[in-house]
């Protein structure tokens, strides 16, 4: 078996990673890179390997840096199938949606900004595109509802794989892969992204069963101890309160698809508890409002919890009174002339793109405001220089002074801290050979040391983009 990493490796976005198994090429995850702007548009530009030859693709989840090259992967001659939980296919829908929409946004403001000569910027694929990926998929049940092992068929042949839950968001897969070689059985499980366990709503991560010697394991937060989520509770009231005391903006970049969820369910509950006031609350990202109707379509893949909490009542956990969800640009708009106490959770989620960035422009340089962090913010993006405290930030061209109030709350985080990754890497029987991808190398390094600590005959590697490795 021969393991490629292409990208999610060396920092967080781009994941994808080719494993060659006896006459089978597969691909786990086929994500696009974030981050610096130009940068990450020549490298989702290109693939680097070719696409007809590859044989089946697994996806771990439907995050775009998980899934945001598959349409390219189908213009350039990839002609097999998609292999992914339900919840995944129809998250990964609406994010590859959106992720056309913006694209055509960028090129667009790129023409009309264009240096007189230079060539006229183009989306890499457009909405049109998207409905022959989604026919691509091929829903795979979790171990939990299948016995056995789940075949990839004819498109490759003598491959099998099982999905535990990765209780990282809705849908999100581990992935045991296992097949023949030389007359030998062959296993490999790659994590996808890792969730914490007791947070609300997703389920816990589910541990692998099966022996596997070989596990390509996320590092996003490989040298980070989160506190309990009770305290990032604590800070939220807090927040809440502030915010109705002075009359200021809570403004909160956020994934559409995860921690817009958990924190909607969050402040359901503390309303309902009375814990805090009844400030309105707007969900203003069109993808974040059709994720949270993929929600209600998969209740299968909720937490018991969260089912116990809401459900006997017939209590919805993601709608409530003063919660509304804003749908066109207008409503959106109208937001900048509305006095607080308000809260506005808009994407995306580093602060790249999107609604997000003009509710910053309009209200940063106000003390009242606050700006809560609650997701991982990536090296070069605005959110994370937000989250380092910069004094003033540039937002279409122009500075602003960051006067608001920045509060991080990396307890929401959907990633699993230092020591949940440790416990689910011993967790795996007959583990040895373990490589840290998912992680700037800081979070990737602190991780090794800590698993070598404990594990000294365990092989552990820190990937590079474009290494390969034969096991
Ligand atoms: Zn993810």
């Amino acid at each position: 078996m021969r393991i490629t990493f292409y990208g999610g490796v060396g920092g967080v976005t781009g994941s994808k990673h080719l494993v060659e198994i006896g006459n089978n090429r597969i691909l786990l995850d086929c994500g696009f890179f974030q981050g610096h702007r130009r940068e990450a548009r020549e490298l989702n530009s290109e693939l680097p390997f070719d696409p007809a030859l590859i044989n089946a693709v697994i996806l771990s989840h439907g995050h775009l840096d998980h899934c945001g090259a598959l349409p390219l992967l189908l213009k350039r001659g990839y002609t097999g199938k998609i292999y992914a939980s339900a919840a995944t296919r129809d998250v990964a829908e609406w994010i590859l949606k959106d992720a056309a929409n913006i694209q055509k946004q960028d090129a667009r403001y790129m023409n009309k900004h264009r240096i007189q000569g230079a060539e006229l910027a183009k989306p890499l694929y457009r909405l049109s595109d998207i409905g022959q990926v989604i026919k691509r998929f091929v829903a795979v049940p979790y171990a939990r509802e299948l016995s056995g092992w789940f075949n990839l068929g004819p498109y490759a042949p003598g491959v099998q794989i099982k999905f535990y839950d990765a209780g990282h968001i809705l849908g999100s897969s581990v992935v045991v892969l296992q097949a023949e070689e030389d007359g030998k059985q062959v296993r490999l499980a790659f994590t996808g992204d890792l969730g914490r366990s007791n947070t609300p709503l997703i389920p816990d991560p589910e541990f692998i069963k099966e022996e596997v010697p070989t596990l390509l394991l996320e590092s996003t937060y490989g040298q980070r101890e989160h506190q309990p989520v009770k305290e990032a509770v604590e800070e939220l009231v807090r927040v809440v309160k502030r915010a109705n005391e002075t009359g200021g903006k809570i403004i909160v970049p956020s994934f559409a698809l995860g921690r817009t969820q958990e924190i909607v369910y969050v402040l359901h509950k503390l309303t309902d508890e009375g814990r805090i006031p009844r400030i309105p609350i707007y969900v203003d990202s069109p993808l974040a409002t059709h994720i949270s109707d993929v929600f209600m379509e998969h209740p299968e893949d909720y937490d018991e919890e969260s089912w116990k909490e809401f459900g006997r009542r017939g209590d919805l956990p993601l709608s409530f009174r003063n919660l509304d969800y804003i749908r066109t640009q207008e409503e959106s708009k109208a937001l900048n002339e509305i006095p607080g106490p308000f809260m506005v959770i808009s994407a995306s989620g580093m602060c790249e793109a999107g609604r997000i960035l003009h509710h910053l422009a309009n209200n940063v340089e106000d003390p009242k405001n606050t700006i809560l962090i609650t997701g991982f913010q990536a090296e070069h993006t605005l959110g994370r220089r937000l989250v380092e405290g910069e004094k003033s930030i540039r937002i279409f061209g122009k500075y602003y002074a960051v006067r608001a109030e920045v509060v991080v709350l990396n307890e929401f985080s959907a990633h699993a801290d230092s020591s949940d990754l440790q416990n689910y890497a011993e967790q795996v029987n007959g583990l040895n050979r373990v490589f840290l991808i998912h992680g700037e190398s800081s979070q990737a390094e602190g991780l090794k040391t800590n698993l070598l600590a404990k594990h000294p005959n365990w092989q552990i590697t820190i990937p590079q983009r474009g290494d390969s490795f034969d096991i």
